[in-house]
């Protein structure tokens, strides 16, 4: 798959998703090379105007292209609770405490996302690849 290819496709599945996940976000999609840890893909949300942007990183494989797109989007309408979260650590919690529970959080988001991956492609038939090395970054 050459990087256009790339591109086209991860657009049109960002689009069709969207539209099932989060039809009142307006998402962009683009690819790029995400680096280290080697992601293969990540998600920019902005909730308050609900935009997100969405990057696929060069070296992903066509086959896990749906995998990547829906975990992004979900990370995106999931994005208040990382809010919460953050406000949660910065209010409530010492340093250490708050390294405790964002570990906690990571892992149970990444987990729940997962799931619910695993759903979304069931119901749309569509194999459901291995937990993918992926990061979620937001702005404030
Ligand atoms: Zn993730």
């Amino acid at each position: 798959m050459t990087k256009n290819e790339l591109l086209s496709k991860t657009k049109k599945l960002t689009k069709k998703y969207v539209s099932i996940i989060c039809p009142n976000w307006t998402v962009t999609a683009d690819t790029g090379n995400l680096g280290y840890p080697n992601p293969r893909a990540m998600s920019i949300a902005r909730v308050d105007e609900r935009l997100a942007h969405v990057i696929v990183d060069y070296q992903a494989k066509e086959e896990e292209l749906d995998h990547l797109v829906v975990h992004e989007l979900l990370h995106v309408i999931l994005e208040p609770l990382q809010r919460f979260i953050e406000v949660l650590k910065k209010e409530r919690c010492t340093e250490a405490e708050s390294t405790i529970i964002n570990n906690l959080y990571q892992t149970i988001l990444e987990n729940t996302i997962e799931d619910l991956v695993k759903t979304i492609m069931k119901l749309k038939g569509i194999k459901y690849g291995t937990h993918l090395n992926i990061v979620n970054y937001y702005c404030k």
